[in-house]
This record gives structure tokens, C-alpha cells and sequence, in this order.
């Protein structure tokens, strides 16, 4: 449908019109998606970020940053800037922008596609402890442990009701405030390196880990880092995926791009 919807939007424009695609980043993945688009030229690229870093890394095309103000404002943008295809590749717990992008597409007769990364699933070495939500991991540290939170900063005040641990959470940019008196918090983006992230949870003694099921290769490190060092890892179960359709890879989007434009 979404194909269909983007071949009958470019087949219907007339020549030279300026044909958008909208570009919903936050991601690794949205920043090499957005690399690619550019480097294609056939569509203008608006890659939208919410705000949520200081000094976000950069990203190519015409970026806007904020809130569009809900359904609506998506929409309103939609149809100002001629867009003829939403990508939602935003983080896979990033819920309600999702829904927002689903419903503002399709009010508007809009395709959309959302890049949704794959999940990390259990090998033979992986022993995790999957949870339901932030509630059930804090209801899951075990009494006297020393946790390590892979969290975002609004994600972390469920945990000062466990005045029996000791948490460390590592956060893209300092808050403003502490989040709570057994919290430190450290700042920075990991790279991704095994032997960077057992470094980093020796040094703080860590005994468990807290984290999302992200998918992707660099966030994997320090899950598996853990899994050597015997850190116990309770690993957050996903929400519900954005509605279909849904493309793994760049690559992926780039080619269903090139099939609504081929003859
Ligand atoms: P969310 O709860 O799904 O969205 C909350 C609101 O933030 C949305 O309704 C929208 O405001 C605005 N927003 C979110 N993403 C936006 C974008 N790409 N461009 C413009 N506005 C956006 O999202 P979240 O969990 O707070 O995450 C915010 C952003 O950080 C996402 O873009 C996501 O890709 C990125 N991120 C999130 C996580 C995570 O763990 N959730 C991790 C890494 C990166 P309006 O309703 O006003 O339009």
C-alpha cells in the first residue's frame, strides 16, 4: 500500500515539482538513511530530531529540531512541504512519535515506512533476564547490587524507590539535577568496543545491568560485555512495533524508494 501510495504521489507530481521526504531520526540508522537520501538527490531530505541532545551529532539534510505539536503539526508540515514519504526511523521504544507519524501519513494519504532495527536475541552464552517495563527491572535487582542503567535521562526516577542498590547511569548529557541520592551519573556515547565496555563496568564494580532491547551492533557491547564479566543483564522487552510496513536497513528504504520511481 505504502509503495503504491509513494508510485501514484511521484507519478502525479508535476516536473520539477520539489517532492519531500520526511525523515524521522534519532537513530544511527536515520543518520546513514539520511546520508544515503542526500547522496540519491531525487527527494529533498527534512530529517526531524526531538531535541533531546545538547549537541546532536550531525545529520544530513534540511534538519528541524523539536516537537511538530502532535498528529496535526506532522501533518501540517507534511503537506507544506510537499512530502511524499514519512520514514520513521526513530528508537524502537520511541512510542508515541510512532504513532503520531502512522496516523499523520495516513490522514494525509502520505506513505510511510518505518525502519525498525532487529531486536537482540539470545545466543548460547546469553543469560537475560527479560522484563516487561521500567517497573518490573526495578522490582528485578537483586538487594545490595551495583547497577548499571543504559537508559535515557527520563527513564531512570522509577529506580529511587531501591534504596538497598547502588546505581550508576550513563546518560548522553549531564542533568541538570542528580536524579537521586544513590544515582551518579556519567556522561558520554559509548563506541561500541567490547573491551571499553568491560573496562567501564569493572571500574565501577557493576554487578547488574539494566538495559532496553535496542537491536544493533554498537549497544550490543555492553550487553555482551556483562555476559563475559558474569553481570547479571535484565534486559527490557521492546513496545509494540510502529504499524506496518516495516524495512530493517537503510539499504532496505533506499530500495523501496527506488522501486515506487522505477518505470
Ligand atoms: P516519543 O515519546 O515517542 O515522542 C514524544 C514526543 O517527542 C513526540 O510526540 C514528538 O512531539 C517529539 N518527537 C519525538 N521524536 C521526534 C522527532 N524525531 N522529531 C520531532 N519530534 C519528535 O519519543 P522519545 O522516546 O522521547 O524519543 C525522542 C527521540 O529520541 C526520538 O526521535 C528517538 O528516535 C530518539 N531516541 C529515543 C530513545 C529512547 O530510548 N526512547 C533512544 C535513543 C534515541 P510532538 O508530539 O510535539 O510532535
Amino acid at each position: 500500500m505504502s509503495k503504491l501510495l509513494l508510485r501514484t504521489a511521484l507519478a502525479a507530481a508535476s516536473p520539477g515539482t520539489d517532492k519531500a521526504v520526511l525523515l524521522l531520526a534519532g537513530t544511527a540508522e536515520a543518520r546513514q538513511l539520511a546520508d544515503l537520501l542526500v547522496t540519491d538527490g531525487r527527494l529533498r531530505v527534512i530529517s526531524s530530531l526531538a531535541g533531546r541532545t545538547i549537541e546532536p551529532r550531525t545529520l544530513s539534510g534540511t534538519v528541524r529540531i523539536g516537537g511538530f505539536g502532535g498528529v496535526e503539526g506532522m501533518a501540517s508540515l507534511i503537506r507544506r512541504e510537499n512530502v511524499v514519504l514519512v520514514v520513521d526511523a526513530t528508537h524502537p521504544f520511541a512510542v508515541q512519535i510512532s504513532a503520531n507519524a502512522a496516523a499523520a501519513a495516513k490522514n494525509n494519504g502520505v506513505a510511510r515506512v518505518a525502519l525498525v532495527r532487529p531486536p537482540w536475541t539470545r545466543d548460547g552464552k546469553d543469560d537475560w533476564k527479560e522484563v516487561g517495563n521500567l517497573e518490573e527491572a526495578r522490582d528485578s535487582i537483586a538487594a545490595g547490587s551495583r547497577v548499571f542503567l543504559a537508559l535515557g535521562a527520563q527513564h531512570i526516577d522509577v529506580f529511587a524507590e531501591r534504596d538497598d542498590a547502588t546505581f550508576i547511569a550513563r546518560m548522553v548529557d549531564r542533568p541538570d539535577h542528580p536524579p537521586f541520592a544513590n544515582c551518579k551519573v556519567i556522561t558520554g556515547i559509548p563506541d561500541g568496543l567490547l573491551a571499553a565496555e568491560k573496562a567501564m563496568l569493572s571500574a565501577h564494580r557493576i554487578t547488574q545491568l539494566v538495559c532496553r532491547n535496542s537491536g544493533g551492533d554498537k549497544g550490543f557491547a555492553k550487553v555482551a560485555a556483562a555476559t563475559e564479566l558474569g553481570i547479571r543483564v535484565i534486559m527490557i522487552a521492546r513496545p509494540p512495533p510502529p504499524a506496518p510496513p516495516h524495512l530493517a536497513t537503510p539499504d532496505e528504504v533506499m530500495e523501496f524508494i527506488d522501486a515506487a520511481f522505477s518505470p
